[in-house]
């Protein structure tokens, strides 16, 4: 059982590598996969092992082996093809039916031989994974120690910076913006300490793009990071400018999909936390493990929907504090990513039932439906709408947890903190579900706030339009730091009154998406967006669509007016910034 279970994990792991050689360069999975797959198939193995073991008992079968065997051999089969969403289920089922019954047949007809094999695999696989566990943990341990032992000194006080990026908050559903449901008492609360922004923009409706600006300051259509494309070295990023200024750098990041080390945005940082050595993480390392997630009755029985291994604030909250407690001696940089209003909307009670409809079930939108359900009824969306509200609701409390910690230690008097998002949420406001879909206000206005006493004035809040890729270009500046990054400081609105502030474009892109409904913008070709002057003007690259609206009077973006005659002038100059963002590919 042992060598079964550790086998079928290895076997995983090759499968996932051929994945990524050969199929698709993402494939979500952290460097510590080569040794937590196997632990986490011992696991499945040894419970498969139990289970037939008291069934034939039970019976009073003497094959019971035989059944473990084929069993084991099945799953390891299965679990192999399930890293390839390209082969139908049915299809792997069979194929890995086959392969157990070949097995099991070759195995008894040379039984000796056979467990021999067996019972030499297992110790030696054992071992291995054991091995990769404890070179991989030192390994990543000693990096970090290097790169600490390199840093030249920081200079004497300077401020500490903590960037907070709350994955898929839109900006209008938060009562720091006037929303109609408290759902951000906290972040009000600390909005009121520093300055809000109110009409901020992602660079892109989703989270890799949106974050490798965070870190670079470079447009969407600069970089390279796209659904299947890390973010390459090109563009140096705010970690290591802050690393070259002193700074210890880490990053806690609740999205293990699109901002795991493997999609670029580790770079920087001394310390990165993506995929952690939870149970919970280290079972979701394993397809099966994966694939036993997502059977609805396990879930009904388990009592939650939420996905397997998910991180939740005050785990991310938590490693936070304990790595800032390693080392008080310098100043550092932190990024924390939340994941917590990210669909399935399933916050801890009791939160789901803090914004409730009157006969509206919630509705947490526990899969990504890819439009399966279009023109869904009102009380549909209000109850996805009432559970994503609850989700930040939660997420805001958490917030609120761990400023009160660090201010109550003193520490926020020398930080600078930043709040944002990386992009928003759809509620079918344009008949679009989820992000990364359409450029819609929804999906790309958030959040932004900075607080840092001393540098920025409190209960300030600016209405100019900009963009979260300032962010690099306004740590230097806050820091008084010289290395230079694109865009610039957001300090200037708050310095400068608004007249005196020339125009700067704020630009929004999305590549092509494919397999989603047709009738969703992205699906039709690439998209890209530019705010100036009080209009945001929207081209579809792919039908050659404009759009044209005024978010100061319109700010659900219902109006299209861009056949409005008094406008037309405007549009040559919002068309040329748009030009040649996406170069043709042949
Ligand atoms: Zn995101």
């Amino acid at each position: 059982v042992v060598g079964g279970g550790l086998f079928a994990g290895y076997l995983d792991v090759l499968a996932l590598e051929i994945r990524r050689q050969w199929v698709e360069p993402l494939v979500f999975a952290g460097k510590h996969v080569v040794w937590t797959a196997p632990a986490a198939n011992l696991a499945l193995a040894a419970l498969v092992a139990i289970g037939v073991l008291i069934l034939a008992a039970a019976l009073r079968r003497r094959d019971a082996w035989w059944i473990v065997l084929w069993i084991l051999g099945w799953l390891a089969g299965f679990g192999a093809l399930y890293n390839f969403p390209q082969i139908h289920r049915v299809a792997a089922i069979l194929l890995a039916a086959g392969i157990a019954t070949l097995v099991t047949r070759w195995g008894r007809r040379r039984e000796q031989g056979f467990r021999r094999t067996l019972r030499l695999a297992a110790p030696v696989l054992a071992l291995a994974t054991l091995v990769l566990a404890g070179v991989l943990t030192g390994r990543e341990r000693r990096r970090e120690r290097d790169a600490i032992a390199r840093l030249p000194a920081a200079r004497e006080g300077a401020p500490n910076v903590l960037l907070l990026v709350l994955d898929t908050v839109r900006a209008m559903s938060l009562s720091l913006y006037g929303y109609h449901r408290e759902t951000t008492p906290n972040l009000t609360r600390w909005g009121a300490r520093g300055v809000a922004f109110t009409n901020a923009y992602s660079t892109a409706p989703w989270t890799l793009p949106s974050h490798a600006s965070l870190l670079t300051g470079r447009w969407m259509h600069e970089l390279s990071a796209d659904w299947l494309v890390p973010l390459d070295a090109t563009f140096p990023t705010l970690g290591e400018a802050l690393a070259r200024a002193g700074y210890r750098t880490a990053g806690f990041v609740a999205n293990t999909d699109y901002c795991s080390a493997e999609v670029g945005l580790d770079r920087g940082f001394a310390h990165y936390e993506d995929y952690t050595l939870t149970i919970g993480q280290i079972l979701r390392s394993a397809a099966l493990w994966r694939g036993i997630a997502r059977i609805e009755l396990i879930r009904k029985v388990v009592g939650t929907h939420d996905a397997l291994g998910r991180k939740t604030a005050p785990a991310i909250g938590a490693a936070f504090l304990r790595w800032r407690d390693r080392d008080h001696r310098r100043p550092y940089f932190a990024m924390l990513n939340y994941y917590d209003a990210h669909r399935p909307y399933l916050p801890p009670e009791p939160w789901p039932r803090r914004f409730t409809s009157p006969g509206v079930p919630l509705n947490p939108r526990l899969r990504k439906e890819n439009g399966s359900e279009p023109n869904p009824a009102p009380a549909r969306i209000q109850g996805a709408i009432d559970a994503y509200d609850n989700a930040i609701a939660y997420l805001d409390h958490q917030l609120g947890r761990l400023l009160d910690t660090l201010d109550a230690r003193g520490e926020l008097a020398n930080t600078v903190v930043i709040v944002t998002s990386d992009h928003g949420e759809e509620f079918y406001e344009h008949g679009v579900w989820d992000h990364g879909n359409s450029l819609s206000g929804p999906s790309v206005r958030v959040p932004l706030l900075v607080v840092a006493p001393g540098r920025a004035p409190a209960g300030n809040r600016v209405a100019t339009a900009v963009s979260n890729r300032d962010v690099p270009a306004t740590v230097m500046d806050l820091l008084g730091l010289t290395d230079s990054f694109p865009g610039r400081s957001l300090g200037v609105h708050w310095r400068e009154k608004p007249e005196a502030i020339g125009a700067d474009p704020v630009f929004s892109g999305v590549r092509q998406v494919p397999r989603q409904p047709i009738s969703y913008p992205v699906t039709r070709g690439n998209m890209g967006s530019v705010v100036l002057d009080s209009l945001r003007y929207v081209r579809h690259f792919g039908d050659h669509r404009e759009e044209l609206f005024d978010p100061r009077t319109d700010p659900l973006e219902r109006r299209d007016l861009i056949a409005d005659p008094r406008l037309r002038e405007r549009l040559p100059a919002l068309r040329a910034l748009t030009q040649g963002w996406f170069p043709p590919t042949s």
